[in-house]
């Protein structure tokens, strides 16, 4: 069995009750970053076998892990941060084990998109999550080919870029348009500013922002 386990974004006491049980009875817990994780559950008085699953690797030891998935062996699957498979690894894994016939679990628990959504106060009956836009080759492209989308848009953006990607939606989508930006959300500096597409961007101009954050955008209307 494969246990998708989400991990909190921040604020340490989001983990479930749940997530804990399961990441304590794991044959093998697989992280992106042996040592980020090992903090985690060294504060949760957890001590199980750690295995490295990264971007970089998972398409090479999906062939290890499977095999061992099949002789029935219980691994759980965690990010640094938040929820495994969304903007961090976890589909390959999940779309292997169930091509092979194991069992995929996904315990529901944090992910920072669905706070910032719910924070943007921007429709949330139907939206859409674009994670990272793509950082120069075909940018442009994804920012016309969601300039119709009539449903609310999530981004995941760096603060590096926040005030140049804020003027650029600004510029492809409208001014006008209404938009909110988290950051830091369950952490202790969490901060969340709504406006209007051309306000957060003059707000974030040339401001030096530390942490994490999200971007949320009204859709279309027109
Ligand atoms: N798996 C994670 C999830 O479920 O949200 C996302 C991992 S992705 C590599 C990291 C990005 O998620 C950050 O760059 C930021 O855009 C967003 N993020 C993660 N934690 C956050 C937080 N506490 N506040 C705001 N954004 C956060």
């Amino acid at each position: 069995m494969l246990y998708l386990v989400p991990t909190p974004i921040g604020n340490l006491q989001d983990i479930t009750l749940r997530a804990i049980e399961i990441l304590k009875s794991a044959d093998l817990i697989l992280c992106e970053d042996t040592r980020t994780s090992g903090v985690l559950l060294k504060h949760l008085g957890i001590s199980r076998p750690l295995k490295s699953y990264h971007a970089f690797n998972e398409h090479i030891i999906l062939a290890q892990l499977i095999p061992q998935l099949k002789e029935g062996k219980n691994m759980a699957l965690i990010s640094d941060a938040g929820t495994p498979g969304i903007a961090d690894p976890g589909f390959l894994l999940a779309r292997a084990c169930l091509r092979e016939g194991i069992e995929v679990q996904c315990l529901p628990g944090p992910t920072a998109f669905v706070p910032a959504l719910l924070k943007s106060g921007l429709a949330a009956d139907r939206f859409v999550f674009e994670g990272f836009l793509p950082v120069k080759k075909g940018r442009k492209t994804r920012l016309e080919s969601l300039k119709t989308e009539a449903r609310t848009l999530v981004f995941y953006e760096s603060p590096h870029r926040i005030g140049k990607t804020l003027q650029e939606l600004s510029d492809f989508w409208g001014a006008e348009r209404l938009a909110s930006v988290s950051r830091e959300l369950t952490k202790m500096f969490e901060e969340t500013k709504n406006g209007t597409l051309a306000e957060l961007a003059a707000y974030f101009a040339n401001r030096a922002v530390k942490g994490e954050i999200v971007v949320v955008v009204e859709g279309c209307s027109s």
